[in-house]
């Protein structure tokens, strides 16, 4: 099967920053208006001109990169580094080592019948999971043609270019999915939120999310927590969101999501943590009894 499109939004807005939205006041995850800047810098590049703007919440210390882009500026982002991901050779040595272990966290429930790998890029991640999972079908979804390539290389079933978000995968493949995995791809995104919504809807009940989500705490905890501009592209934390381990696993749980494991990955730096839950039915609104309904009154009848 070819790789799925993703479809055109048509041009922006003209005089509007087509690549990020406003600066926000609040906390995207709690919503408080405690912020403080942890870091700042003029960003690279004339195709996005805004500044680069980390800043963190006091009251849940979610911290975030302010103003996010738009979906066209993720877009772009996610395109300029698949150039640079072009010239990565396939894993070896230690990252093949980190991703047979993160396929072997599987290996305690029944065996999965279809994985997909959200943000699969070229794919390396389904190559080494199925021979640990070797009767599996992997599928592969990622925001750039790197997919493709992933889908040419046979290292994926089916490939789906596109945001998880996008109401048009969602419905295409909901409740499809055995396994669901996501390897420091959930703080590019740009509503994290919105994305574990929308693995929830892609698995099947019973089926499994496997997180490895980047330290928050580690990543920003060297910066100052006032005035520090960093001039170096290269010194700039990529993520959009960092949420602490406490928060992403309330969020889990507010899913309908049982939590099997939550523990640190010490091989690779930055360090990161995975996350393996379970999905368990919706828990479902309480009941709330209706009020009885007025009499019909003869002066007001009902339209034909
Ligand atoms: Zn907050």
């Amino acid at each position: 099967m070819p790789p799925v499109p993703r479809p055109d939004h048509g041009r922006p807005a003209q005089g509007a920053d087509p690549f990020h939205e406003p600066r926000r006041d609040d906390c995207p995850w709690c919503g408080s208006r405690q912020l403080r800047t942890r870091a700042r810098a003029p960003e690279r590049g004339r195709r996005t001109p805004a500044a680069f703007v980390v800043d963190e919440c006091r009251d849940c210390s979610h911290t975030f990169q302010n103003p996010r882009p738009t979906v066209d500026g993720l877009l772009l982002r996610h395109h300029q580094q698949s150039a640079e991901d072009h010239s990565r050779p396939t894993p070896a040595g230690r990252l093949r080592r980190h991703h047979r272990a993160a396929a072997r966290a599987l290996l305690p429930y029944p065996e999965p019948e279809s994985w997909l790998d959200v943000g699969t890029g070229l794919g390396y991640f389904p190559e080494i999971a199925r021979e640990i999972h070797p009767y599996t079908v992997f599928d592969g979804l990622d925001p750039t043609a790197r997919v493709a390539h992933a889908q040419a290389a046979e290292r994926v079933e089916e490939a789906y270019q596109g945001l998880l978000t996008d109401p048009w995968i969602v419905t295409r493949l909901r409740a499809r999915y055995d396994v669901v995995s996501m390897f420091r791809h959930l703080e590019h995104t740009a509503d994290p939120r919105e994305e574990l919504r929308a693995a929830h809807e892609v698995l099947r009940p019973g089926g499994h999310l496997l997180l490895e989500v980047t330290d928050g705490a580690r990543l920003f905890g060297a910066l100052p927590v006032r005035g520090r501009r960093l001039r170096k592209s290269s010194a700039r934390p990529r993520p959009l969101h960092l949420m602490p381990l406490r928060n992403l696993l309330a969020e889990l749980r507010s899913l309908g999501f049982e939590i099997l494991a939550a523990r640190p990955c010490t091989s690779l730096p930055p360090r990161t943590h995975r996350v393996l839950a379970h999905r368990t039915p919706r828990p479902t609104a309480p009941t709330v009894p209706r009020p009885p309904r007025p009499p019909i009154s003869s002066a007001h009848p009902s339209a034909p």
